[in-house]
């Protein structure tokens, strides 16, 4: 299985590493062919090597259009070895067996996306470089077709240990050539298509399968995985753990968020995600001592807290009970304060930029080894054009980069007193609020306070019911700092989410008789009801909350809900009849009302 080197055929555009994989083919006395551009190279860099045109005895003509195509280059790469009749046609050609192409092709997509005129396009399609390609990739029983400078080490390793290449090497390089082969002609297809005016950018995407998953959305959703574009990498890369379908979703969602978070305010930022939507997110805003009793943090430690850490502290307690086995995004590096918090919550998994090691080594501990870790490459850049397949139908749009800024918040305040009215703290709060419904599923609106979430409503069909669902977790976040909650004198032992959830139940004080039993069991003292009156009493402090929502109010509706948790700042899109009528229910309210103009539906 093993073939020994002794011809190389080498053309690259990307001339990177090929000096050093060269001089090692050169010590082991293999033959270098070379085409203009990289014999220079090999030469200037005191290598032995013979010009391909010298070699077949055709020059190199048609300003390099031909330069290859050449019965002794693609006979040399196509013969059978030990097959007669090719042996013998060999010979009476003189053509002489090449062993290794190293090769890459002329940068086209490069080019292209340099905005180069259409000739310069149209000059920069490799023609000579994919039929080498393709003979010896065809040919890998005999010969090995190298397309990418990372792998001129493992060329250079299995030489070095086997005294050529490996039948497997050489099968997984062809195909690696192939894919290469039909992502460019991918590329030049999808180019030439878009110069005809076609709507459609969409000809063909070349995936390279990255790693196997578990299983999709359920356990009967098999086989699943993750691939990339054959050009392109993973956005992360996975440090621990092995991630599954919906937490890589989350990941990516979450990430997002908390990356355009980060740079709208400058603040460090956190996201607690569950099934695609955020149960929280923050930014690094101190906090109150109410909310450090609240979110069972003393003062002093809270004082303490670097940014990240305060920011997850905030997007943990938006809504603790969601956030239960949440995946957490941080937009900073991971350090051992916001490890030590994520080690208390039972949680699935995190993404940020970066872990302090022993940040690193506590959440690699997490869940009995088993806690996600991904590492978010911060210089990643999608594709501006993203694809979806749904029922045998390709969904093709431009990716929402839109970036949320002050701008969006502050050039059409339509309520009374204009811009005035707004204090920047509500705009960065507006701000938060946006960015977090962008990243919510539809519909969906957010409510914000102080940098963070305090309510957020995904997935619902009606505004007016995801404002109600969203409303709820606003006074339910709110009534976790009544006194009578804050008081509430748990046994020993009662763990973390235990005690979340009581909480929750001692607000919602609907239970039925059998429940109740159970829930004063979790009690030293049986604590005393909350009233409706007393909770009607605490919520009238409720102010200065924040609603953003994904798509224009319908009706003044939602707003009349708002008003009763604490609402004092809109930001939405506007663009319904209704306009008027939602403008005058804020001015009723006295809140202050932006119209962003972008709308924010997420799916
Ligand atoms: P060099 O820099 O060595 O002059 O050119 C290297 C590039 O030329 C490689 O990207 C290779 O794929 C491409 N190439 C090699 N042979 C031919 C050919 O016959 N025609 C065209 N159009 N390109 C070729």
């Amino acid at each position: 299985d093993v073939v020994p080197i002794t011809r190389a055929l080498i053309s690259v555009s990307d001339k990177a590493g090929i000096v050093e994989l060269c001089t090692y083919l050169a010590s082991k006395n293999v033959e270098l062919l070379s085409t203009g551009g990289t014999a220079k190279k090999l030469r200037d860099a005191g290598l032995t090597c013979i010009d391909v045109s010298d070699y077949t005895g055709s020059p190199e003509c048609l300003d390099g259009r031909v330069k290859t195509l050449h019965p002794k280059v693609h006979g040399g790469l196509l013969g059978v070895r030990g097959n007669a009749q090719h042996e013998k046609d060999m010979t009476d050609n003189g053509i002489g067996k090449i062993d290794i192409t190293i090769l890459n092709l002329y940068p086209f997509e490069a080019t292209v996306a340099k905005g180069a005129a259409f000739e310069q396009c149209i000059e920069n399609i490799d023609i000579g470089g994919p039929s080498m390609l393709r003979s010896t990739a065809k040919n890998h029983a005999f010969t090995t077709i190298v397309t990418s400078p990372d792998q001129y080490d493992e060329v250079k390793a299995t030489i070095e240990e086997h005294g050529g290449t490996t039948l497997a090497m050489r099968k997984r390089f062809a195909a690696r050539a192939f894919s290469l082969s039909a992502s460019y002609d991918s590329a030049i297809a999808t180019w030439f298509t878009k110069e005809l005016g076609e709507e459609s950018p969409v000809v063909t995407r070349v995936y390279k399968p990255e790693f196997p998953l578990k299983y999709g959305c359920n356990p009967h959703q098999k086989p699943a995985g993750i691939s990339s574009l054959l050009n392109s990498n993973l956005p992360f890369t996975v440090l621990n753990g092995t991630p599954g379908y919906i937490n890589l979703l989350d990941a990516a969602n979450a990430w997002l968020l908390v990356k355009e978070l980060r740079e709208a305010t400058g603040l460090a930022a956190a996201s607690s995600f569950k099934h695609v939507s955020p149960a929280g997110a923050a930014v690094a805003v101190p906090l109150t001592d109410v909310e450090c009793a609240a979110y069972e943090v003393t003062p002093e430690a809270a004082a303490k807290l670097t940014p990240s850490a305060l920011a997850y502290l905030r997007a943990r307690n938006a809504d603790p009970m969601c956030s239960f086995g949440d995946y957490a995004a941080v937009s900073d590096i991971v350090d051992e304060d916001t490890a030590l918090i994520l080690k208390k919550e039972v949680s699935d998994g995190i993404v940020a930029p970066g872990y302090t090691p022993e940040a690193l080594e506590i959440l690699k501990s997490k869940k009995g080894g088993k806690f996600i870790v991904l590492e978010a490459k911060a210089d990643f850049k999608p594709d501006s054009v993203e694809y979806r397949e749904v029922y045998g139908m390709t969904f093709c749009q431009k990716r929402n980069d839109v970036v949320i800024t002050k701008d969006h918040m502050t050039k059409n305040v339509v309520t009374k007193g204009g811009l005035s009215a707004l204090s920047e703290d509500a705009i960065r709060d507006m701000i938060v609020a946006s960015i977090c419904v962008k990243y919510t599923q539809s519909n969906s609106v957010g409510f914000a306070k102080d940098g963070m979430m305090v309510g957020v409503g995904a997935g619902q069909q009606s505004r007016v019911d995801c404002v109600k669902l969203a409303g709820r977790k606003v006074t339910t976040w709110y009534l976790r700092q009544h006194p009578k909650v804050l008081g509430l004198q748990f046994k020993q032992g009662v763990k973390r989410q235990d005690r979340v959830n009581a909480r929750v139940r001692y607000i919602e004080g609907d239970f039925t008789d059998e429940e109740r039993t159970r829930w004063e069991a979790q009690f030293e003292t049986v604590p005393e009801p909350l009233t409706t009156a007393e909770k009607d009493e605490f919520m009238k402090q409720a102010t200065g909350v924040t609603i953003s929502s994904d798509a224009f109010f319908p009706f003044r509706d939602s707003i009349d809900h708002a008003s009763k948790v604490g609402v004092s700042y809109v930001a939405q899109p506007g663009g319904s009849v209704q306009d008027p009528q939602v403008t005058q229910c804020c001015d009723d309210y006295g809140m202050v009302m932006s119209f962003t103009s972008v709308r924010l539906f997420h799916h």
